[in-house]
């Protein structure tokens, strides 16, 4: 197979703040392969977990130095790909896992959701986030969502770095825009938080009463991921018994085996393709977590409509679509996944059912 890559800038239309800094840009990388005339499109990037971080130069040069061992290789079978993809970095093996993905369900003309039996009318609503900020900024962005789309879920970001007072002030005005929002046209909206790490055991402890009393439904990744495993466990651990709502991994969890470790401290994991390594492995993830009680949230970086409508095509196995980047994009080079009110669906087409639209190729 010839492969090809291209980098390409993303630009919000509202920058994202979260307790570890804020987000106004970021540059993606698109890998292209091609193999008796079709061709499978990968999105990738770098990124940053608190404990682990990719630059997007680091991946780009680690698919550029793969490029040339594809070249007498075939896209099929998989498997036979397996060793190759498992010796790269996550992100640098999503590029290239949901590139041959693509190409696989091309070649068989299909969307990859059937081919693994999914139901793809099956989705629940996304949740749409709101980054930190002021009170007042938090709250005009929350009316630009309602004005954008329904927006019943809202991811709220806490863990601010003006403390638990600033972050008590954002849950309380969210909550009551959410309450008077029912009030005045009956649609209830889910309120869920994400601390991104950015507390400590007696900080998550202390919030944990407030955002019970204030409906919120589940609370991810309280404390900062560990390096080390028994660590991170330990801090999931401390907080699962007196924790009222749904307790969620996020940073913790890339792969399965995070989620097996995880599993007995957490009632959700969140899957993102760029911590897992693509698509086989957040497949996986996904159908082992359910089959364990687990409820599935699907998350995203700041990724463009190729890595979103990829996920989407694992929605009917998700109980919590986090998937509203691309909707926060003005240069966003992918046409694909289909909002229908508040429910991604996926892109129709084969494959991934994502069109390269604003890329030479
Ligand atoms: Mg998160």
């Amino acid at each position: 197979m010839h492969c090809r890559l291209h980098r390409f800038p993303l630009t919000k239309a509202v920058p994202l703040a979260i307790s570890r800094g804020t987000t106004a840009a970021v540059e993606h990388l698109l890998i292209a392969i091609e193999h008796e005339g079709i061709t499978g499109f990968g999105e990738t990037g770098g990124f940053d977990s608190g404990h682990r971080s990719f630059s997007t130069d680091a991946v780009a040069d680690e698919l550029c130095a793969l490029a040339p061992r594809l070249a007498d290789r075939s896209p099929e079978p998989l498997q036979a790909l397996e060793p190759l993809l498992a010796a790269l970095s996550p992100p640098a093996r999503c590029g290239l896992d949901l590139a041959l993905h693509d190409w696989w369900g091309k070649r068989l003309g299909q969307p990859l959701g059937r081919l693994w039996g999914l139901d793809s009318a099956v989705s629940a609503p996304t949740s749409v986030t709101l980054g930190l900020g002021s009170v007042e900024a938090v709250l005009a962005r929350l009316e630009r969502w309602w004005a954008q789309l329904p927006a019943t879920r809202i991811k709220l970001k806490l863990g601010s770095p003006d403390g638990l007072e600033h972050d008590r002030a954002l849950v309380d005005a969210v909550a009551t825009a959410l309450q008077r929002r029912r009030a005045a046209t009956g649609i209830a909206t889910e309120l869920q938080v994400d601390a991104n790490g950015g507390w400590d055991l007696e900080r998550a402890r202390a919030m944990l009463g407030l955002l019970a009393e204030r409906g919120v439904v589940l609370v991810e990744q309280p404390l900062p991921p560990q390096a080390d495993p028994d660590a991170d466990c330990a801090g999931f651990a401390a907080l699962d018994l007196d924790c009222p709502m749904a307790l969620v991994a996020d940073e913790s969890c890339w792969d399965l085996q995070d989620l097996l470790r995880l599993a007995p401290h957490v009632d959700g994991v969140n899957i993102k393709l760029l911590k897992s390594g693509g698509l086989a492995e957040a497949l996986l993830m996904a159908r082992t977590a359910r089959r364990l009680g687990l409820a599935v949230m699907f998350g995203c970086y700041s990724d463009a409509a190729l890595l979103n409508g990829a996920a989407a095509q694992l929605l009917p196995l998700v109980d919590w679509p986090d998937l509203d980047s691309h909707l926060n994009l003005v240069d966003d080079p992918f046409a694909g996944p289909v909002l229908e009110g508040d429910r991604l669906l996926p892109g129709r087409g084969p494959g991934l059912g994502v069109a390269v639209e604003g890329l030479a190729c």
